[in-house]
């Protein structure tokens, strides 16, 4: 992981990874483009986290499998980006979007310009070829969000087929859900409204995630359609939920002894 970071931590502290990722959402408050609020939405997973031993948990691993089968089935993937998405996975959201030939589109609950601007900047340092936001000249509004994170670009999330929302708000998806698309969530709590309402939700840190669904998509990438579509057919994502909190007991049954 690269450094620049204003405090030293040690490799070997038993915490090393995790507090470099804070670190990292600490300098993008500092430079401007991670919210205040995303630290507490990251202390949130950070404590669901915790429930799965920090690990990707099999459910997770099955539900990225079929994520990105479903993103490879749609015409107009869409990947949408916010403040912590950037922090943490910049490099590789836009690896995953080549790969996948998926549009990025930057979407902030706290939206300003010079927010979008300084994510746009960060995803272009990191290969980013075209990026999508509703600062772009042609948006539309999606239904029933009067805040300003529902202006999206026509091109971007109106026109998408399949959108993935790491690190979403509820209200955003259960619009998506509306307007027919298939909403793929990352989400650590799978209580969340976002996590109840996705069409696909992935119960795993976005840092693991995203790197797990590259492999998937070099993996599966040159699979037949149908056996793509089997995938999907076979995966019923509330029986994936319960699978995660039966996880949760499995983990911690050793606290009843
Ligand atoms: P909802 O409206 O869906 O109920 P919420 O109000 O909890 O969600 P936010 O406060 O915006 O939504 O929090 C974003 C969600 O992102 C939280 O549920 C949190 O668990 C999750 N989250 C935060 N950091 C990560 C991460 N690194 N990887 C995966 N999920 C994360």
């Amino acid at each position: 992981m690269k450094s620049g970071d204003d405090i030293h931590i040690p490799k070997s502290h038993p915490r090393y990874k995790s507090l470099m990722y804070r670190q990292r959402l600490v300098r993008g408050i500092k430079e401007g483009y991670v919210s205040e609020a995303g630290l507490i939405a990251h202390g949130r997973g950070e404590a669901f986290d915790y429930l799965i031993s920090e690990q990707t948990i099999k459910p997770a691993k099955e539900a990225e499998q079929v994520a990105i089968a479903a993103m490879l089935l749609s015409k107009n993937p869409v990947i949408s980006v916010n403040g912590n998405v950037a922090a943490l996975v910049p490099k590789e959201i836009v690896r995953l979007g080549s790969i996948l030939n998926a549009r990025i589109e930057i979407n902030l609950f706290h939206r300003t310009l010079k927010r979008e601007k300084l994510i746009e900047k960060i995803l272009k340092e990191n290969g980013a070829k075209e990026v999508f936001s509703g600062g772009m000249k042609k948006t539309r509004r999606l239904p029933g969000i009067d805040h300003p994170r529902g202006i999206v670009s026509e091109k971007g999330i109106f026109n998408a087929d399949t959108v993935l929302v790491p690190l979403e708000d509820g209200d955003r998806t259960e619009s998506l859900v509306a307007m027919g698309k298939l909403v793929i969530a990352i989400d650590l709590n799978p209580l969340s409204r976002t996590a109840q309402k996705a069409s696909i939700t992935i119960v795993d840190n976005i840092v693991r995630a995203i790197p797990n669904m590259i492999e998937f998509a070099d993996e599966i990438g040159g699979w037949k359609k149908e056996k793509l579509k089997k995938l999907i057919e076979n995966f019923d994502n509330k029986k994936n939920l319960n699978d995660v909190l039966l996880s949760y007991r499995s983990t911690y049954c050793r606290f009843d002894s």
